[in-house]
């Protein structure tokens, strides 16, 4: 017995160098999963809390949840208050330090990114208004999505410092493939430039200034809050002022109010993705734009939009 022991101590103490095992990510939404797992590669393993077909403001908190924030080496977070509704409750249950708001597992998307809509003045929550720091739905700019991996890769360098190397090349090639691909819907858009359309939500402003579309208004009279009858009829008269056909709606919200401003302008309602896992065919950053602008152009032919 003894004799057995004497052997093992020594491979037992040597373990952790070689079972760091794979490094715990999650994240809450699923984009910043797909980009996790650009960088991160078979040395990460990765999971979403939200999936991409629920609103992000506004997830239902799940015991399960706690139990994989306990788990985690690295929780990425958009930011911006856009978890604000659900996620800090979930992160103290844990009693995980490492992913505490600055804690060195705890990543907030959205420091370098170029943020839109930034409120001039003073708007809180209590106004209904759930952006008060700025639009919290960059990552529907690849440059953006450019900004995210390269804080993550630094993120998972400093938690895997052996594998720093492995981050960096994964880094790069991520870049040079959203690079080329982003020279691609840029081109396929370059002729659909100014296009005017109505989104529900204040979800597109940062795909919209990228590729060129113009936003002329949107069904909820402020991000939060339901559409009410008075700015509806507003809409509408404005959608048929500038003869506006495009209704972009989140896979989340109720059509009701979208058909009907389709019916009186004769505009058509697209169900568009913002996130990945949105809808079936978007399983990646990649396609959630190759998706989102073939429907939108299909769309634009199909009612000379433009
Ligand atoms: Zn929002």
């Amino acid at each position: 017995m003894k004799r057995t022991l004497f052997f093992l101590l020594p491979l037992l103490a040597a373990a952790p160098a070689f079972a760091q095992g794979k490094l715990n990510v999650v994240t809450t939404t699923e984009d910043l999963a797909s980009i996790a797992r650009e960088i991160g590669g078979d040395r990460i393993s990765v999971e979403s809390i939200a999936r991409g077909y629920q609103d992000p403001h506004f997830v239902e908190a799940k015991p399960s949840f706690i139990l994989k924030l306990t788990r985690a080496d690295v929780l990425i977070v958009v930011g911006r208050e856009l978890e604000i509704g659900w996620l800090p409750p979930l992160i103290q249950q844990s009693r995980n330090a490492k992913i505490q708001p600055g804690g060195p597992g705890y990543l907030d998307a959205s420091l370098h990114c170029e943020i839109l809509e930034i409120p001039q003045g003073e708007v809180t929550r209590a106004m209904g208004d759930v952006h008060p720091l700025g639009n919290p739905h960059y990552w529907l700019d690849p440059e953006n999505g450019k900004r995210i991996a390269k804080d993550v890769a630094e993120r998972f360098s400093q938690a895997r410092p052996n594998d720093r190397a492995e981050f960096e090349r994964r880094l790069v090639d991520f870049n040079g493939r959203l690079d080329t691909a982003e020279k691609r819907w840029l081109a396929e858009m370059a002729p659909y430039k100014g296009t005017k359309v109505v989104t529900y939500h204040r979800s597109f402003p940062n795909s919209a200034r990228r590729f060129g579309l113009d936003i002329m208004g949107y069904v909820e009279p402020r991000p939060g809050i339901p559409p009410s009858p008075q700015h509806t009829l507003d809409l509408i008269n404005e959608m048929k002022r500038q003869n506006v056909k495009l209704i972009l709606v989140e896979p989340y919200f109720d059509l009701k109010t979208p058909n009907a401003i389709a019916r009186e302008t004769g505009g058509i309602v697209l169900v568009m993705p913002p996130s990945v896992g949105g809808v079936k065919d978007v399983t990646d950053y990649f396609s959630l734009f190759d998706y989102d602008i073939k429907l939108l152009i299909d769309a634009i032919k199909k009612t000379g939009a433009k």
